[in-house]
């Protein structure tokens, strides 16, 4: 059976099927499909009304509330394309992405656009203003709904959930097509300012119908939507999923160690999907019991490194097994992942956890510098083509050209295969590091640091040194009570490494810097100023 052509006509299925099912709780409140639907409808219903045109562009800045929902569905059922923007961005990110996508429609909290977004999108091409209270749905005081107030609704803006209850259908003929770009993803992928992936309808389905089928849940099945649904990896793997599964997804607004145990405790999810970062905060947090893991059929790790030691950690404490995925926006989400039936092995020289097998249609590379194929074991570039890769990005002709040589994506990970079809990522091209002409990897030895007991979160990376051009530099953050100092941390390394790869310098922060999306910024971490 062919996938439904949209998330729109999924949804439109799952009406059918269980009009009254849960389709989205947010602390108190609960959803159905067929509430969904009529929502939605009367949002595409107000956008049309407003002159939006298929093809136009919607930028939709909100954490993962029914909100989010409510405009990725109204617009694409308006035809229009959704640019789903990260609520950490400051004003010129947000700015850039604005005008480069050239968005006629902003949907926002109200607090961000008292605060910034209104100045933001001055002089921009923002032509229609939809804001949304965190405090929408609530039917009464959460305790756990954070810290809101409700503010009074902006003259140049109009309320999203009063235009939802409005009512009124959505317009005619404007259905999306499985060839129509549904999202303008910004990313910053492997250089330079941030470019819109433009992922296709088809795109989307492809993977969303993966993931269903691939995760053998139960009938009816409650997915947490840890990861942010403004990334791809919680678009497709929670949003999607849930749709053409006829499932519930629980959002918790954003994520919270405390906050995503209670809502476990509650709604008893069978899967749920983040970076390894959010398992580890998980793992971290004084009230985590195995119980809270209990109703676990499937839990995924994307999107990230994901160290062996916490898989085993996990395992151990808390009894589920984290099951590994690889993915990029480009190839709207994973492009491999562990099967339900096995576990990943590990490279037993590097010590790497693989990612999974590829899917069976996407084809999964190993090139060399002129594109050329290595053999099994050998590191080179990871290439990735199949229904899933988008078909370029947005108004980047120069840029696609590059990262889509005959619309293969060239991810600029480096990784390998084994012979059983095991893909490996070893680290990102551009994260090497050069000591003294010696290649070092900083995946290797974070690998090895989250070894230690005491370490939480580790990045490596490479620092300029007057002698060796770079040299190998450890950001570390503990794990609560936990005692060591960065010289027993070097040690460590220095007992189980080779020699030019153990960290010279270790530095412990008491945090590290992540993207919203839950990815160590390495990045961030190696324009610090350095300590003497
Ligand atoms: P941005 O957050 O700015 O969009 P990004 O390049 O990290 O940047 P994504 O498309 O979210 O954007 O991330 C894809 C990258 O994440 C991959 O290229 C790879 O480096 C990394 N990655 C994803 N899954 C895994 C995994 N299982 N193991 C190791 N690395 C992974």
């Amino acid at each position: 059976v062919d996938p439904p052509a949209s998330l729109v006509h999924a949804l439109r299925t799952a009406v059918a099927e269980a009009p009254d099912r849960t389709c989205l709780t947010y602390f108190d409140a609960r959803l159905s499909f067929r509430e969904v639907d009529e929502l939605s409808d009367s949002v595409a219903a107000y956008l049309a009304a407003r002159g939006l045109e298929r093809g136009d562009r919607v930028a939709v800045i909100l954490q993962n509330s029914p909100h989010f929902v409510l405009a990725l569905l109204g617009a694409w059922k308006a035809g229009a394309t959704v640019v789903p923007v990260n609520p950490m961005y400051k004003s010129g990110e947000v700015s850039h992405v604005l005008r480069d996508a050239e968005a006629a429609a902003l949907v926002c909290s109200q607090r961000a656009w008292e605060s910034y977004l209104r100045d933001t999108a001055a002089g921009s091409p923002v032509r229609i203003v939809l804001t949304a209270s965190e405090l929408d749905f609530q039917t009464r005081d959460d305790p756990r709904v954070l810290t809101f107030e409700r503010l009074p609704q902006a003259a140049d803006a109009e309320d999203l959930v009063a235009v939802a209850r409005q009512g009124g259908k959505a317009p005619e003929g404007r259905d999306p097509e499985p060839s129509d770009i549904a999202l303008i993803s910004y990313t910053s992928g492997t250089s330079g300012t941030p470019k819109g992936a433009t992922n296709l309808h088809g795109n989307i389905m492809y993977n969303a119908e993966r993931q269903r089928t691939g995760l053998a849940l139960p009938d009816a099945p409650v997915y947490y939507a840890l990861a942010p649904l403004f990334h791809i990896t919680g678009m497709v793997c929670q949003l999607g999923a849930c749709l053409t599964s006829v499932g519930t997804l629980v959002l918790t607004y954003r994520f919270e160690a405390g906050l995503v145990l209670e809502a476990f405790a509650e709604h008893r999810p069978q899967y749920t999907v983040g970076p390894s970062t959010a398992f580890m905060a998980l793992a971290a947090h004084p009230d985590v019991t195995p119980e809270h893991f209990a109703s676990f059929v499937n839990i995924s790790s994307g999107g990230a490194p994901l160290p062996p030691a916490l898989v085993e950690k996990f395992r151990a404490g808390f009894g589920p097994y984290i099951r590994n995925g690889y993915g990029l926006t480009e190839c709207t989400a994973p492009c491999a992942s562990v099967p339900p039936d096995l576990e990943a092995p590990v490279d037993p020289v590097s010590g790497t956890l693989a990612v999974g097998v590829p899917g069976p249609d996407g084809v999964v590379r190993i090139i060399d510098d002129r594109g050329e194929e290595v053999p099994f074991g050998e590191q080179g570039e990871i290439a990735v083509r199949g229904p899933q890769v988008v078909p370029g990005y947005w108004r980047r002709p120069e840029a696609t050209a590059e990262t889509f040589p005959d619309g293969e994506l060239r991810t600029g990970d480096i990784g390998f295969m084994d012979p059983q079809g095991w893909l490996y990522v070893v680290d990102r091209k551009k994260d090497m590091i050069n000591a003294s002409g010696f290649k070092v990897w900083p995946r290797e030895v974070e690998d090895v640091l989250y070894t230690h007991p005491a370490v939480r979160e580790a990045a490596v990376v490479g620092i300029p040194d007057g002698y060796r051009g770079e040299t190998v530099k450890a950001y570390i953050s503990l794990r609560p009570g936990a005692a060591t100092d960065p010289d027993d941390l070097a040690l460590y390394c220095k007992e189980r490494l080779a020699a030019y790869k153990y960290p010279r310098q270790v530095e412990i922060l008491p945090d590290l810097p992540k993207t919203a999306s839950g990815k160590i910024l390495r990045r961030e971490l190696r324009s610090r100023p350095q300590q003497d």
